[in-house]
């Protein structure tokens, strides 16, 4: 463990520095940043401490909406000379959210990464390997300088060319693999492809930027020979480290020294009941640069109260189900893309990359799932090609209680992901 007295803090002295600690960042927030104070002030808060954790429920949510309104440095609320460092979303169109950090953002930053990566067993006698992109997004830099403050050594690959990705991993002797999921299962693909595997010393991967099912996971695990851990952040709130899996790999927990979590009913925006799903609302407790109040992740997720076996006593989060921006609604029916995946992933004869396409055929919404088979020679045995389909197709009913269509098509045709997979092709709009 990076920080046990942290990390197993008993909860109620927890729960004690949680609102120490909120108290103190709306005073810096009425203080010192204008934006975050007058959504406070419009809301009715009236700068006097709260005292009780439960109050925060009362005021306004943030949302991402504020950092393209005030993009560039609208939200910071400290003078520029203190901010060491700017990364921003990855997105590909319009503005970034730009997030800055003083060196105190920096010195919280590091230590969660150290934390996630502690928890599965990672050390300085380790080689980890970034094969997330470097530049604005939060990945490349973030897990780098976290890994590089445990004393690991630290291969700064970004993303890309994976011939070179698995030599270096080889030659090197990589032991720690940082990438989504979906770029380690091609390279896992890949590796297998290549007879590399065996060469390889992998044990662990560290994994993030997008979610991984359990399935996905198994499928790189046994590709690649790591035991694989998931964590999660958002650019907004600081970046990758703000949850993550300890080895018992049953949920993420939740840096709750640093962020208080709620969650909410996304269309009435409500507090749910401990244990319910909903959307995933987070309150900056130390962040000095963009502290931010009820941040809307658009996340769908539930905590998880019960302890955990390895002692941390910080509040676990249920992998990410889905965002609700990527939800898709189809003749009424809420998909998320991750249970098709979920589904896809254990059939047999197919490989792991798929696209959906939704369409409008008159007044009706259509869901077509295009998927690889593994063995382009089945192209060829209509008998059996109908039977996987038909089994596929009515598997795909029953999870996600809506008819589809399944294409099943040759292998290498759809396209391989070195970032954030895009899946979903809405043509509805
Ligand atoms: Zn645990």
């Amino acid at each position: 463990m990076w920080q046990p007295k942290e990390e197993t803090m008993p909860r109620e002295q927890l729960r004690e520095l949680q609102l120490t600690r909120l108290n103190r960042t709306l005073a810096h927030i009425m203080k010192n940043a204008p934006v975050q104070r007058d959504l406070l002030c419009g809301a009715g808060f009236d700068g006097a401490p709260l005292t009780r954790l439960e109050d925060i429920q009362h005021l306004p949510f943030s949302v991402k909406r504020m950092f393209i309104d005030n993009y560039p440095y609208g939200l910071f609320a400290v003078p520029r000379d203190e901010v060491i460092r700017l990364q921003g979303t990855s997105g590909t169109t319009g503005k970034p959210s730009i997030s800055g950090y003083t060196r105190a953002d920096m010195a919280m930053w590091k230590d969660l990464i150290a934390r996630l990566a502690c928890a599965v067993g990672v050390s300085e006698r380790d080689t980890a390997q970034v094969s997330f992109g470097y530049g604005l997004f939060t990945g490349g830099f973030g897990l780098h300088q976290g890994l590089e403050h445990i004393g690991a050594t630290v291969l700064p690959l970004s993303s890309g060319n994976t011939e070179r990705q698995l030599m270096m991993m080889e030659d090197l002797g990589v032991t720690v693999l940082i990438a989504t999921p979906s770029y380690a299962l091609y390279l896992s693909e890949v590796a297998a492809e290549k007879g590399v595997k065996d060469r390889l010393k992998l044990r662990v991967g560290l994994f993030g930027g997008e979610g991984c099912t359990p399935e996905m996971r198994r499928t790189i695990e046994a590709n690649l020979g790591v035991v694989a851990t998931n964590n999660y952040g958002l650019c907004e709130l600081t970046g990758p480290g703000v949850s993550g899996e300890c080895v018992e790999r049953n949920g993420l927990h939740f840096a709750e020294d640093h962020f208080y979590p709620e969650i909410i009913d996304p269309d009435t925006g409500k507090v749910l009941p401990l244990g319910e799903e909903g959307e995933l609302v987070v309150t900056t407790l130390t962040r000095e640069c963009v502290p931010l109040i009820r941040y809307r992740t658009r996340d769908i997720t539930r905590l998880i109260p019960e302890s955990c076996p390895c002692g941390r006593t910080h509040i676990r989060m249920a992998p990410v189900l889905g965002r609700s921006d990527d939800m898709l609604i189809i003749k009424g029916v809420n998909v998320y893309p991750s249970q098709i995946e979920s589904v896809l992933i254990t059939a047999e004869h197919i490989g792991p990359h798929y696209l959906l396409f939704v369409r409008r055929e008159g007044r009706m919404d259509t869901l077509e799932i295009q998927v690889e088979l593994t063995d382009g020679a089945m192209l060829e045995n209509y008998r059996m090609l109908e039977a996987l389909r038909d089994a596929i197709t009515e598997r795909l009913r029953s999870t996600l209680g809506l008819a589809v269509k399944v294409s099943l098509v040759a292998p290498q045709t759809i396209e391989r992901f070195q970032g954030k997979a895009k899946r979903v092709i809405d043509m509805r709009k």
